[in-house]
């Protein structure tokens, strides 16, 4: 498919797991991709097509010049995935104040500086789109995710509220919420729990069909919202959780 020849993808966080699975598959479908990532993700190398670019999202100066830098290369931007971000576990008694500014900062503002950074690049494109990286915490009440909901939330409101602001100039945003999906950041998680083999088990259990959710079924809904198929979508999430929400899963 080809869907995607012309256009110009920024994936943030798309160094890893579901940035990772969307890069490859939107450069697959013939988009020019860039990845934005920390240094570190970015020195260690990219498979080719896709172009690494360094930016700490939660730097203003380090999004604006990487955003500028990936128009100037392949001039123009008309995607952005916004998908970096870190996870936080805990109730609200048990993160103190910089930790939820420091999460904050990386899932919420993250997604503000490179969407802002990149709108006057998006405002010049026909077929330009947003997709947020949002989660299945945003709405479904899991204990000791309060940080971490907050954030996820917060990012679905914002989804929305950017959908209003620039539907008229027709930059379309939408969100994907995943449930728990097998990516190197749950591989770390798993690898931190006492008993990582119940504890991925628990994690199963809890999604309807019964297993993890694929990076790449995640980047297929990202791919979707992103594409010009979706020219009439925005201002929606798409759940990519085994039915968590649709089917009403709460936690105990
Ligand atoms: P991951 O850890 O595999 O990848 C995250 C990437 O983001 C990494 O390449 C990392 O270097 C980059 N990153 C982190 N902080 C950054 C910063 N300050 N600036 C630039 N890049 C930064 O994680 P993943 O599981 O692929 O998660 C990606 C997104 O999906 C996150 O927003 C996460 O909240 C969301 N999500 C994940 C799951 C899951 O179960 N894995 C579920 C729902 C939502």
């Amino acid at each position: 498919m080809t869907d995607f020849a012309g256009l110009t993808a920024v994936v943030t966080g798309g160094a890893s797991g579901i940035g990772l699975a969307t890069a490859r598959l939107l450069a697959g479908r013939g988009a020019q991709v860039a990845v934005l990532d920390l240094p570190a993700s970015i020195d260690a190398g990219l498979e080719e097509p896709l172009a690494g670019f360094t930016a700490d999202v939660t730097d203003d100066t380090s999004v604006r010049t990487a955003i500028s830098a990936v128009a100037e290369h392949f001039g123009g931007i008309d995607i952005v995935i916004n998908n970096a971000g870190i996870g936080a576990q805990g109730t609200i008694e048990e993160n103190e104040d910089a930790e939820w500014l420091r999460v904050l900062d990386v899932n919420v503002l993250g997604m503000v500086r490179v969407a802002r950074a990149a709108l006057p690049y998006l405002r010049h494109s026909s077929h330009a789109a947003i997709v947020n990286t949002c989660s299945i915490a945003a709405s479904a009440g899991l204990p000791r995710r309060a940080l971490y909901a907050a954030s996820k939330g917060a990012v679905y409101s914002l989804t929305l509220a950017m959908a209003a602001d620039h539907v008229r100039e027709g930059v379309r945003v939408n969100c994907v919420n995943p449930g728990t999906v097998e990516t190197p950041w749950v591989g770390r998680l798993l690898d931190s729990a006492a008993e990582p083999a119940a504890e991925r088990a628990a994690l199963e259990a809890r999604q309807p069909h019964g297993r993890l959710v694929s990076a790449e079924e995640v980047a297929a809904a990202v791919a979707y919202l992103a594409s010009p198929d979706a020219g009439s979508t925005t201002g929606t999430s798409l759940a990519v959780d085994g039915g968590m929400d649709g089917l009403r899963v709460r936690a105990p």
